[in-house]
């Protein structure tokens, strides 16, 4: 697999943190529970890896992932868990924000989405905030094997339909981390933003 040299760099709070030989990162976002680390784990071909990013104290900040010096996975803080709405908003302003509109080593957005339940109020910020910048995003539509594939295509289009009407550069797939499909069609893509 392409990025299988991937390991956990460091953990960033802060935008002064951030690593300065980046050349060219991936960050993931979604909904808290939408199988963000396990996709992130899937195509890093490691068990472990993104469930970091789960240790308490690090769930509400940026977590690097290194694939080869200077490429980066990161993996951004999962929304929609209640939280206070002063923690929301100092962290989406003093950090994310920022970062997602600002990070020119930011090639591209993954945008995770549970295929059984896409298209929530927060995913849909999430791609209307980002899609001014003109940075691609890829949707991966994920825990496929919970749908049959009529299931599949329907929620296929309905989210390609949905995202058309906000966005140009997107684009977007089924997903599994239990069966491993759309890994390698995940790989082509964010191989190519990478230049791996
Ligand atoms: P995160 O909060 O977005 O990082 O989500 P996790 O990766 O921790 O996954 C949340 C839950 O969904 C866990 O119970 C996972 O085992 C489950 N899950 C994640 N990916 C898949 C998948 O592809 N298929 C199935 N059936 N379950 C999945």
């Amino acid at each position: 697999p392409l990025f299988q040299k991937a390991a956990f760099s460091k953990t960033v709070a802060d935008l002064r943190d951030l690593p300065t030989d980046s050349q060219c990162e991936v960050a993931f976002a979604g909904r808290s529970n939408a199988g963000k680390s396990s996709a992130i784990n899937t195509l890093a071909n490691h068990t472990r890896l993104a469930f970091v990013s789960k240790t308490p104290g690090r769930t509400q900040h940026l977590n690097y992932f290194a694939l080869e010096p200077g490429k980066y996975f990161v993996d951004l803080p999962g929304y929609g868990f209640a939280k206070a709405p002063e923690e929301i908003r100092s962290q989406w302003e003093g950090l994310l924000a920022p970062y997602l509109r600002h990070r020119n080593a930011l090639c591209g957005l993954v945008l995770i989405m549970d295929s059984r339940h896409p298209l929530t109020e927060l995913d849909l910020q999430m791609f209307a905030w980002f899609a001014p910048t003109g940075k691609p995003i890829h949707v991966l539509l994920t825990k496929a094997d919970k749908l049959t594939r009529q299931q599949q295509a329907l929620v296929f289009r309905e989210v390609q339909e949905a995202l058309g009407t906000i966005g140009e550069n997107f684009s977007l797939q089924l997903f599994s981390s239990l069966q491993k499909s759309g890994v390698k069609e995940a790989e082509a893509i964010l191989g190519d933003w990478l230049d791996l």
